[in-house]
């Protein structure tokens, strides 16, 4: 039986992983307020992609999450933020990674995209293009939180810790909160962005997955947008956004299956962790994980109230 469209729609993620109990109140209501904010804009008319920014930048200040201010220390005790944006009509995208003293960066992003010929500026370059544009620099006293000090002195006394076996061996236990948002409007324009601090304890420079066009975001308004979080390094070896979304073009547009299939692939190909936000050219969404929680929410017009979960 055909579906309806469904649109305009919103996803939103705040990081697959296993969510502490003592966090789900705080990831439930961070994501709420994301998504009542895009919806707000996607409601009375507004773009996809002011509603994917306007929903990340609620998340980044949020220091719930792992993005903007409350962002993982690299191990040099620095915070390096990565985030993208792209837009499905225009196909033009926006990137940034690893840079610093910026609490928004997926507005920056969003200016990368609008504003300059390139796609991803890095560190210094990217504070540079900040500059020029007249985006405020904030210090990283403003990004950090003592929860994040404390984790990373205690990584500081294990010498051994690897972002890999916290995954594989500490039953997924990797903390995670990178967060990401996919719309699409009413003129049917998909829009996906995600922005993250990345994992503890990186190495300094370390670029994941989310500000990678096809691997963490990837949006084409005749297929659908997507946004992952997880484990960026076996996100990438399967250019997970874009797997996702050449699946849904095989599949008949199914954003459930795209979904699952994409994780299987994950986990498959690069015995990787994570979790996947999908919307297909309809509106209809579709989310899998393969870790013990993720935290997302969505609405379409065929719903008079959203979905949250953080199970
Ligand atoms: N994918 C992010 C990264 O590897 C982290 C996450 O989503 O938890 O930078």
């Amino acid at each position: 039986m055909k579906r309806k469209s469904t649109y305009p729609a919103l996803v939103i993620h705040g990081g697959a992983w296993d969510i502490p109990d003592d966090a789900v109140d705080a990831h439930y209501r961070g994501i709420q307020k994301a998504l009542k904010v895009g919806w707000a804009i996607l409601k009375k008319g507004g773009s996809s992609v002011d509603a994917v920014e306007e929903s990340i930048i609620i998340l980044e200040n949020d220091s719930t999450f792992d993005a903007g201010r409350g962002s993982f220390l690299n191990s040099l005790g620095e915070i390096e933020l990565d985030a993208s944006i792209m837009n499905g009509k225009t196909f033009r995208a926006g990137a940034v990674a690893a840079v610093k003293n910026i609490q928004n960066p997926i507005s920056l992003s969003r200016l990368i995209m609008e504003k300059s010929e390139h796609i991803l500026l890095t560190g210094l370059g990217a504070n540079r293009f900040a500059k020029e544009h007249k985006v405020p620099f904030c210090k990283m006293e403003d990004l950090l939180l003592d929860r994040e000090l404390q984790r990373w002195l205690k990584l500081q006394k294990e010498p051994d810790y690897s972002t890999k076996d916290a995954f594989r061996m500490k039953q997924r236990k990797l903390p995670s909160g990178t967060v990401g948002a996919v719309a699409m409007d009413k003129a049917g324009v998909i829009c996906a962005g995600t922005s993250t601090g990345g994992t503890p304890n990186k190495y300094p420079g370390r670029v994941g997955d989310s500000p990678l066009i096809g691997c963490g975001t990837y949006a084409d308004s005749s297929v659908g947008g997507v946004s992952t979080t997880g484990w960026g390094e076996a996100m990438i070896k399967v250019v997970m956004a874009k797997t996702v979304i050449d699946i849904m073009e095989q599949n008949g547009g199914d954003p459930e299956d795209a979904a699952k299939k994409g994780i299987t692939i994950l986990d498959k190909k690069a015995a990787g962790f994570g979790g996947v936000i999908v919307l297909n050219k309809k509106g209809h969404i579709g989310i899998a994980y393969n870790t013990p929680r993720m935290a997302r929410a969505y609405i379409t017009s065929a719903m008079k109230n959203p979905v949250i979960e953080v199970e």
